[in-house]
């Protein structure tokens, strides 16, 4: 089985830039990704799978808006508001994006 992913690849820079250039507003969040000791034994770092199945913690507790150059708060605001009702990503939500963020197309293969 493969699964794949084509979200949009954003680019380099600063995201509140890339809002800025949309005319769209910047909101911000932060998440905690678990890793731990590969339980193997070797001195590496596994993603421990509580970051997994769930959304994972955010770093922020709500999404912010500082750095938004919208000039509007008011808007600016009732969208941050809309962004706290949506599910932060899992971990393997999350890696979709990390790749699309970068360019890549994530397959899985079972083997
Ligand atoms: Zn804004």
């Amino acid at each position: 089985m493969t699964t794949t992913s084509s979200a949009e690849r954003i680019g380099s820079g600063a995201g509140y830039e890339h809002a800025a250039a949309r005319g769209t507003h910047y909101i911000e969040e932060a998440v905690r990704v678990y890793l731990m000791r590969d339980p193997n034994g070797t001195d590496t770092w596994v993603v421990d799978p509580a970051s997994f199945d769930e959304p994972l913690c955010s770093d922020y507790n709500q999404p912010l808006n500082p750095e938004c150059r919208c000039g509007d708060s008011a808007d600016c605001n009732r969208v941050r508001w809309r962004m706290a009702e949506v599910d932060l990503p899992d971990g393997e939500e999350l890696m979709f994006l990390l790749a699309a963020a970068r360019g890549y197309t994530v397959i899985k293969t079972e083997s």
